[in-house]
């Protein structure tokens, strides 16, 4: 007779059941949106998925992962553009879905108590519901949690007058790899006592420790503000822009530069619509808040010294949207194009020469390509888009070696290979080129401290 062993498997998912009943999911039941986050990147159903209804679960969830050596996978949202949140076939998926609620806001010192699985747009309801705002924002904002946003450190629409989601955060509560719950509430604004731990957790992307309350600061409530197009003659024009509009009292909430290949492509996108020719170098699309009268006075002394070669200021809502809609093209690059994008960021000044440089380096290779480029350039923040249609080679190893390249000459300019969708699965191979090898090993040595066994979303990040 023939005995069947349990398998180690089997023995650890009893553990699992009997400690989480209902809250693990096994087999066909584990969702497909747990397989895999945006990217759609190595897609694999995981071992189990747990989905705990409060901190003390994650912490007993982690004790037990590890106690057996169990690597755990901490999900939000799935919208991540990185393969963070991307399981491996052993791995537990721990998803904070149900962890999820706004806990309180403080009118007073303008704070809002949050549960990590809380979606963004919630978080953004509650705060204007008080009589505020929670000015981080981008198209994901009905899907993403609050953990994934800092875990991830997510940037946005408003960053270049609000910040990156690590300026928004006074305190968090952390389960460390060993269960260990780390209560760094802290909600004031002045706290100089010690190391602030809690930036180790901030972009970390879940290697780590899990993320499963924040104290977040609201901003005053938006008001209203301008939209505007500007036509230069040179990226150098741009970074003059930028100068005077910062210089002038006015509030920037978004200063967007298109280069001609992106801002041509788009308007013949919206039904050849092109509210200025598409004959110019550079585009600059600006929202302001602030009087009219003053934008207008700025616009038309950037236009008396040439600065701005052109420019439309819309009068109407329905005309901002028509202008943001140019540069929201980016939407549609992945059903009429085949996108391999590049969110990479620069010293300010250089981005004119990098996006050139680029265009060179690749063109030489391979002739005929074609490249869009737009960025937040407010932010240092430049999205660079290869259409992989226009390759006569168009296959994996050819989109790797546009990637080596450019990730190779975001290294010579000391650039960012990752501005604000982070290191996951998909760029860690290219890590050295933005991390010097010095602070490489303090991040290795800060992962062996937090998480010696590696439990905690092991090949993230660090290989
Ligand atoms: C349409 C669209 C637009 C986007 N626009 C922007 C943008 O403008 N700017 C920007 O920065 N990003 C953008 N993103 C990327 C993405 O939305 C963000 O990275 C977001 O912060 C991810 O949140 P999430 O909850 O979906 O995280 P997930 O994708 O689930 O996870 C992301 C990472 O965080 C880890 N993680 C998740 N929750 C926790 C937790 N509680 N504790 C510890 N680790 C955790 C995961 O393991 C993973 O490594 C966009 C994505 C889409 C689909």
């Amino acid at each position: 007779m023939v005995s069947i062993e349990p398998s180690k498997d089997d023995a650890f998912l009893d553990l699992l059941l009997s400690a989480f009943g209902d809250s693990v999911l096994l087999g066909e039941s584990i969702p497909a949106s747990c397989h895999s986050d945006w990217t759609g990147h190595a897609a694999c159903r995981p071992l189990a998925l747990v989905r705990p209804t409060s901190t003390q679960e994650v912490s007993k969830l982690l004790q037990l992962c590890n106690q057996h050596r169990r690597a755990v996978v901490p999900q939000g949202g799935m919208t991540g553009l990185a393969g963070g949140a991307v399981p491996t076939a052993e791995s537990v998926a721990l998803s904070l879905i149900k962890l999820s609620g706004v806990e309180n806001v403080d009118q007073d010192a303008a704070t809002l108590t949050v549960r990590a699985g809380t979606t963004l747009q919630a978080v953004q309801d509650a705060a204007i519901e008080a009589g505020f705002c929670y000015p981080i924002d981008f198209g994901a904002r009905g899907s993403c949690q609050i953990g994934g946003t800092l875990s991830t450190n997510a940037g946005g629409h408003g960053v270049i007058r609000h910040g990156m989601t690590r300026d928004r955060v006074l305190g968090l509560e952390v389960v460390l790899a060993d269960g260990r719950i780390l209560d760094l509430m802290n909600s004031m604004i002045k706290n100089n006592t010690g190391y602030d731990l809690k930036h180790c957790f901030i972009g970390a992307e879940g290697t780590l420790g899990v993320i499963t309350r924040a104290v977040l600061r609201l901003a005053p409530p938006q008001r209203e503000s301008r939209t505007l197009l500007c036509a230069l003659r040179d990226y150098p024009a741009a970074v003059s822009l930028l100068h005077r509009l910062r210089g002038t009292g006015l509030a920037l909430e978004a200063f967007e530069v298109m280069w001609q290949d992106f801002y041509a492509m788009s308007c013949e996108w919206q039904s050849n619509q092109s509210p200025l020719p598409p004959s110019y170098p550079l585009y600059v699309l600006c929202e302001v808040e602030g009087d009219a009268s003053h934008l207008e006075m700025v616009l038309a002394a950037a236009l008396e010294t040439g600065e701005v070669q052109d420019a439309v200021m819309a009068s109407t809502i329905k005309q901002a949207q028509e202008l943001w809609a140019i540069r929201e093209a980016t939407g549609e690059f992945p059903v009429k194009l085949a996108p391999i994008n590049f969110d990479i960021s620069l010293p300010i000044a250089k981005i004119g020469d990098f996006v050139e440089a680029a265009g060179k380096l690749l063109t030489h290779r391979w002739p005929g390509i074609r490249i869009v480029n737009f960025g937040h350039i407010g932010d240092s923040n430049l999205h660079l888009t290869v259409d992989s249609n226009s390759l006569t080679e168009n296959t994996s190893a050819t989109h790797h070696a546009i990637e080596t390249d450019i990730y190779g000459l975001v290294g010579e300019y000391r650039g960012s290979i990752s501005a604000e969708h982070g290191i996951g699965l998909l760029k860690r191979e290219f890590l050295h080129h933005s991390v010097r090898p010095e602070a490489l090993n303090v991040m290795h040595a800060l992962k062996q401290t937090f998480d010696p066994n590696n439990i905690l979303n092991p090949g993230k990040v660090l290989s």
